[in-house]
């Protein structure tokens, strides 16, 4: 597990420094597509601040982590994949730690959306 923020591959993508598909940012966040799509809409959403896991958050990110929810949902709705009734909607996925199969150690919620089957976290 990388603590280490220098070589922190997300931080570097929030930087611009690894180039990738943004499809959001702003003061807090970054939101790119995944290079690895698991599903026909695959976008991960990251705060700047450098998070390892869900599990070393505490009370002091409390509200980051709200507002990174209601990004999510916002993010769901640019995207067209908003829960708008029928049978839309999309998945929205926190991998904590490697029992939870995390790969990249700064957090991230994966926003998932499409026809099935897809080709992980199914
Ligand atoms: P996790 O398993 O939850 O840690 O997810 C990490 C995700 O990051 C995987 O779905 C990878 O496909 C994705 N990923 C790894 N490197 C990059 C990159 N350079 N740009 C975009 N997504 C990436
Ligand atoms: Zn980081």
């Amino acid at each position: 597990m990388s603590h280490d923020t220098s070589s922190c591959l997300f931080c570097k993508i929030a930087a611009g420094d690894i180039p990738s598909t943004k499809v959001y940012e702003d003061d807090e966040f970054v939101a790119f597509r995944d290079i690895r799509p698991a599903a026909e809409t695959h976008v991960l959403v990251i705060p700047r601040k450098h998070i390892d896991t869900l599990s070393n958050c505490t009370e002091d990110d409390s509200a980051l982590l709200g507002r990174m929810l209601v990004l999510v949902a916002r993010l769901a709705d640019k995207l067209g994949v908003a829960y708008t009734g029928g049978e839309t909607g999309f998945r929205t996925v926190i991998n904590t730690g490697p029992g939870g199969g995390q790969e990249v150690y700064h957090l991230h919620a994966h926003i998932l959306a499409g026809p099935r089957p897809w080709q992980r976290m199914g």
